[in-house]
């Protein structure tokens, strides 16, 4: 076991979107909703449009993709048709899966509720602050002392050093921490750091004696 912490690497850009991907898991009901499925739908909408724009032409991709006119003849034999059909069959995935996520979400409202956080009122300053992203290790290097040593403990002894490794098991168990049943009624200000306090607490006991749970699970 090394008899010193070294201080972490540069935070790849990797790993900032992976943490905020995984963060997500405190969010709940529509603002989950377009993330999981809502971003690709438009990301996968805006490829087509792109790719076909520059082939075809923007204003004739515009139109195709809305299905205002039919694909034209020339160019890349099926692309034009494939943006027609992208048009036909994403628009509609997308504007019905929100309309039914919403009504879904409203009816299972209807029945008994554990949380009171849809009855907390919020500002909006609260409302439009973006949801918190789980923490990267390397900035407790330099945190406060309780953080200092659990990442002594966490990445350390439990990790052997091994930044990487560490901070990809932390946002694991954060993120089955936020899907439990007792966090995930927790709203989605307070889920994430609730979680982490509760992992640093659990990780860090079994840390003491160079054990990472989800290592042992994964072994
Ligand atoms: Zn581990």
């Amino acid at each position: 076991m090394p008899q010193t912490l070294i201080p972490p690497p540069e935070q790849a850009l990797r790993v900032r979107l992976r943490r905020t991907f995984r963060s997500r898991r405190g969010l709940t009901g529509l603002a989950q909703w377009f993330v999981d499925i809502g971003i690709p739908l438009l990301l996968a909408f805006a490829a087509f449009y792109i790719v076909s724009g520059i082939y075809e032409g923007w204003r004739v991709s515009y139109k195709v993709l809305l299905g205002m006119e039919e694909p034209p003849a020339k160019g890349i034999p099926l692309l034009p048709w494939t943006v027609s059909l992208v048009g036909w069959l994403l628009a509609p995935a997308m504007v019905g899966g929100l309309a039914g996520h919403i009504i879904a979400a409203r009816i299972s409202r209807t029945g008994g509720t554990t949380s009171k956080e849809p009855f907390v009122r919020r500002t909006w300053g609260e409302r439009l602050t973006p949801p918190p992203v789980i923490d990267w290790l390397g900035s407790y290097f330099h945190g406060r002392a309780a953080d200092v040593h659990f990442v002594e403990c966490f990445v350390r002894i439990a990790h052997k050093n091994d930044w990487a490794r560490a901070q990809d098991h932390w946002e694991v168990a954060v993120t089955e921490t936020m899907r439990s049943v007792e966090f995930s009624a927790l709203g989605r200000i307070e889920n994430l750091p609730r979680a982490q306090s509760h992992c640093k607490v659990v990780l860090r006991i079994w840390a003491l004696i160079g054990v990472c749970a989800v290592c042992e699970a994964r072994k």
